[in-house]
Parts: structure tokens; C-alpha cells; sequence
């Protein structure tokens, strides 16, 4: 198989172009002002001890690297291997910024959701047909048949891929207060995921812990987040998902119709209990902007200061 020369180079190059230059990158109705900023990548071992560990923490039901893999290749391929490439794309900071007043997400930050999710299917998809152009086997869980989200009794909400924890495993960050995985580049990130048997070193997991440092002292230290919900669903314990899921739909009802008729808005891919549709992805995020995670790692002092809107 052919093997380009530094694959960890070329995988950050070709998902940094994908992101940077794909067209839906760019906001016709906002002056053509991009969605992302440079995006961050990590890689997972897809034998690492912490996807079977998912199936406890996540569902029972999360797909181990390998087992999915196998589905998407040829009977005798080489899995000798296997590699889960995560990235992480951080939204500008003037979508952030429009986005730390109180209340209700703003439509700037909401059609740049939309349109960034749309982007990172094309990202999943390119990743993946670029893979295996080179010979290697790919597949991203997220658009594969497999792939399901739905409710749980005992996570209320789940999924059987989750990118924020796949992510966690890339070493690409720590949990938050909220629920986000803070990277470097902050929590306001989307994530995205290809799983191949192209062998690429991993990126270590460069913490001790899989707590963000705001949860050091069980969460006194910021506690910011929670100030910023409207509906109170984050608390000392954790994100309310019954409660973050209300207000999502309650932006969905309120705004998405105006929104589909007002802006160019690209349809996704959405999977809700075992079944695939194309349809728009709408969000909240206030807990993720307007704090000290929203664009980086906080530097967490016992005198919490919020970012000026
Ligand atoms: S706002 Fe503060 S407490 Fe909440 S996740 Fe971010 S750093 Fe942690
Ligand atoms: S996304 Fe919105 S509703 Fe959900 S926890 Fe964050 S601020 Fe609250």
C-alpha cells in the first residue's frame, strides 16, 4: 500500500484544507466569514483499552474501532493496524463572540452550526474516499449504517459513536463542568472521526486525569457555565441532558423555520433512533461561550472572570 511519506503530516494538512477551503466553510448571508479556524487533530490507538471502557460510560452499545473497521474492508485487509484520526474545529471567535449573550443562542452562531455540521460530514466523507484512494481501509463511524443516536435509561441520551469521547481518547482533551471536552483550542469545537488501518503514531494523553482542571476542586473554581444556562442544566454535579435538550428543541421550534427560509442552510446528516434523514442541525452553546474554555484551556483562578461580550 502506498504510504505518504509523514502520514501524521498529511492527515493535519488534508483536514486543515478540507475544513479551511470547503465552501461550507464560508457564510454567504454573513459577507462570506468563516466558520472555523485551523482545526486541532488527534489520533487514537483503536485497540486502546478506553473504547471497551466506552461501552460502560458511553452505551453498551459504542463501536470498538476494529469491530466497525472490519465491516468496511476487504476480508483480507491488513488490521494489523487500526487508527482513529479525531479532529477538533474550533468556531471563530466573532461566531463565539456573537454568541456570549445571555439567554438565546444568536443566529450568527446558529446558521454557522448548521453549516459547519454539514462541513464536517463532507470532511468525514473526503477523509475517508482520500483513504482509501491510497489503498488503506476507512470508514467513519458517524455516517456508517451502524451508527445510531438515541435515548438511554441510564445516560438519558446517547449515541453509539461519540465523538466528544473519541476525542478524549485522541488526547485532544478533558471534560468540562458542562459536558464539553475542552481542547486546547477550547470547548466550542465540533468533532469529526475516521477509523483506518493506515498506522499512525498516537497522540499521547498529556493529562492525568479526565476531568478538566475547572473540576479540580469539584468544580468551585469557575463554576461559570452554570451561570451561563438559561435553563439550568448544569449544576456542581454535571449537564442536565433532559434539560439541555429541552432548550435545544425549544430553539429548533422557535427558529429553524425562519432560519430555512432567511439563510442559506445546508442540510446534514441526522440520526435519531435507527433511522437517517437529512435535516439541519440547530444548538444553544451558551455554556461554551462567554467563559473561560470558550477558546482555549482556562486558566483556572480562584477569581473567575468571564470573557467581555
Ligand atoms: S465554564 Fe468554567 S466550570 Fe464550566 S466547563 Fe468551562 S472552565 Fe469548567
Ligand atoms: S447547550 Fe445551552 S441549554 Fe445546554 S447546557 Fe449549555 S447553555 Fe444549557
Amino acid at each position: 500500500m502506498p504510504l505518504p511519506r509523514d502520514a501524521r503530516v498529511w492527515i493535519e494538512r488534508t483536514i486543515a484544507q478540507l475544513a479551511l477551503e470547503g465552501p461550507g466553510n464560508r457564510l454567504v448571508d454573513f459577507a462570506g466569514q468563516a466558520v472555523f479556524d485551523d482545526p486541532l487533530v488527534g489520533v487514537a490507538d483503536g485497540d486502546d483499552p478506553l473504547f471497551e471502557r466506552f461501552r460502560s460510560v458511553v452505551s453498551p452499545r459504542h463501536l470498538l474501532p476494529r469491530e466497525v473497521l472490519s465491516r468496511y474492508c476487504a476480508a483480507d485487509a491488513d488490521l494489523s493496524h487500526v487508527s482513529v484520526i479525531v479532529w477538533a474545529l474550533p468556531f471563530t471567535e466573532e461566531i463565539r463572540r456573537s454568541n456570549r449573550g445571555p439567554d438565546w443562542p444568536s443566529e450568527l452562531y446558529s446558521v454557522a452550526r448548521n453549516s459547519g455540521g454539514a462541513l464536517n460530514d463532507e470532511i468525514r466523507r473526503d477523509l475517508t474516499k482520500m483513504l482509501r484512494d491510497f489503498g488503506w481501509a476507512a470508514v467513519a463511524p458517524v455516517l456508517a449504517k451502524e451508527y445510531d443516536a438515541f435515548r438511554s435509561a441510564e445516560h438519558t441520551f446517547s449515541s453509539s459513536w461519540s465523538e466528544r469521547h473519541v476525542a478524549y481518547a485522541a488526547g485532544l482533551g478533558q471534560f468540562g463542568l458542562n459536558g464539553s471536552l475542552i481542547t486546547p483550542l477550547g470547548s466550542n469545537v465540533r468533532f469529526g472521526s475516521v477509523v483506518t488501518n493506515l498506522p499512525i503514531k498516537p497522540t499521547p494523553r498529556a493529562f492525568g486525569t479526565h476531568q478538566a482542571p475547572c473540576l479540580e476542586s469539584h468544580g468551585q473554581v469557575c463554576r461559570l457555565c452554570i451561570e451561563r444556562c438559561p435553563v439550568g442544566a448544569i449544576s456542581e454535579n454535571g449537564l442536565d441532558k433532559s434539560k439541555c435538550y429541552a432548550m435545544r428543541r425549544a430553539v429548533r421550534e422557535r427558529c429553524l423555520e425562519t432560519y430555512a427560509k432567511t439563510f442559506h442552510m445546508p442540510l446534514g446528516e441526522i440520526v435519531k433512533n435507527g433511522k437517517r434523514e437529512s435535516g439541519y442541525s440547530l444548538g444553544c452553546a451558551l455554556c461554551q461561550c462567554g467563559v473561560p474554555c470558550e477558546g482555549s484551556s482556562p486558566r483556572i483562578t480562584l477569581e473567575p472572570r468571564t470573557l467581555s461580550a
